[in-house]
């Protein structure tokens, strides 16, 4: 293309809604790590699509089964069955150990599900009121933007006047487990959580957090769904983050990496007691379960498990933590993360070394104000992350 980047900007955003506030820059193409412009300058990606992209850009086995689907057929709805839907099914229930799958398209519609299925069994199965299922959830939760979703943020930009809000939501503090014990009564579903939270800046719990929670579940016969969306599918150095505390949680929400950063494919995982509730009628998507999201999906997930990417981001995460520990600057509050889900806290707001970061050939995003979130994706290598790290001590410790 010889249209350049100011151009394409102002078009851009003279015609969007502005409810994002992107980097100055325009991605025009794309392979594995590395990212161009218009101009042909080369970005290393560092944010992966907020880890929808742990594969890297357009991996050729994805590509090639997305093209090999694209030649049969692309759609069907659910109104007929597809070949490809069952194949994922198997793929996908034996990378989660549960035994049945609802597919959808994002992240938050995936969360959508996994409420309405908490609330059926709620209802159905814990013999709960009707109307009167809660849910709990956590401060600084990021589960999606759907009305329902904004309901229990805590975030007030994401709730500013886009009232009134759904009812049946607890809010307890992240890492709170008297506050998780004291927050469940008899009519609570379920405990909905992100094992560590993302957008709210990589925030990892205390060690032991999770799995004493998993208990408290079990004891008060509440579900616990885990919000892998982010987390999942190697990003933290395990297959779930959920692995670092051997928990397993009845329902797994997954989406991001699922679709190897090409097709929007999410799903809910569970077993038959809870998403069993769910009868012809109940729920649907007309392109959730669809046979190109499907065929890249279980490309996405044999990448995945054929190289080894959960094992890779915690080799490599703990050599890029060790080089990054290293920085000397005075800006630096706090260096976090597990694998390669990274968070560097900054003591001042940190998108104008986002834009440094952009001009010095790094791109990342600044999360919740002042951290720097460095999640590559999975294939990066050692000589790439030491690239990366010269990079980043270029800005950082030069202030
Ligand atoms: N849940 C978590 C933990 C996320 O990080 C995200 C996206 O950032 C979502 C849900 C929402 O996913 P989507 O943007 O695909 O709706």
């Amino acid at each position: 293309t010889d249209t350049r980047t100011s151009d394409i900007i102002q078009t851009t955003e003279q015609l969007g809604a502005a409810n994002y506030r992107p980097l100055p820059i325009v991605i025009t193409k794309a392979k594995g790590v590395w990212v161009e412009d218009p101009e042909g300058h080369r970005y290393m990606d560092m944010l992966s699509a907020y880890s929808a992209l742990n594969q890297g850009h357009r991996h050729p086995k994805i590509i090639a089964a997305l093209k090999r689907q694209a030649e049969r057929v692309t759609l069907t709805s659910r109104a007929f069955h597809n070949d490809q839907l069952g194949m994922f099914y198997e793929k996908l229930a034996a990378y989660t150990g549960k035994s049945m799958i609802l597919p959808m398209n994002t992240g938050a519609e995936a969360v959508e599900t996994a409420i309405k299925a908490a609330r059926r069994w709620a209802y159905r199965a814990k013999g709960v009121a009707d109307d009167q299922a809660e849910l709990i959830v956590c401060e600084n939760n990021f589960h999606g933007r759907t009305v329902t979703i904004t309901s229990f943020s805590t975030v007030e930009e994401y709730r500013d006047d886009f009232g009134p809000f759904t009812p049946g939501f607890r809010v307890i503090p992240f890492g709170d487990l008297p506050a998780l014990e004291q927050a469940i009564t008899p009519n609570t579903a379920a405990f909905l959580v992100e094992p560590m939270q993302g957008e709210a800046g990589v925030l990892l719990p205390t060690p032991g957090y999770l799995r004493a929670a998993a208990e408290l579940c079990k004891r008060h016969n509440v579900l616990l769904i885990a919000d892998e969306i982010q987390t999942g599918f190697g990003r933290t150095g395990l297959r779930f983050a959920c692995d670092h505390e051997q928990v397993v949680p009845d329902v797994y929400v997954l989406g991001k990496a699922l679709g190897g950063g090409v097709i929007p494919v999410s799903a809910v995982a569970a077993d038959r007691e809870v998403l069993g509730l769910f009868e012809p009628g109940s729920h649907g998507s007309t392109f959730g379960g669809n046979p190109l999201g499907c065929a890249v999906a279980i490309a996405a997930l044999d990448v995945i498990q054929q190289e080894r990417l959960a094992e890779r981001s915690h080799k490599l995460g703990a050599y890029f933590m060790s080089l990054l520990k290293k920085l000397r600057s005075p800006l630096i509050q706090e260096i976090r993360g597990s694998g390669l889900f990274i968070g560097i806290e900054l003591s001042v707001p940190a998108r104008a070394y986002c834009e440094k970061l952009m001009s010095a050939g790094l791109l990342c995003k600044e999360t919740h104000e002042r951290v720097i979130r460095l999640t590559p994706p999975l294939t990066i290598t050692r000589p790439q992350l030491t690239w990366a790290y010269e990079r980043i001590r270029g800005v950082l410790d030069a202030g």
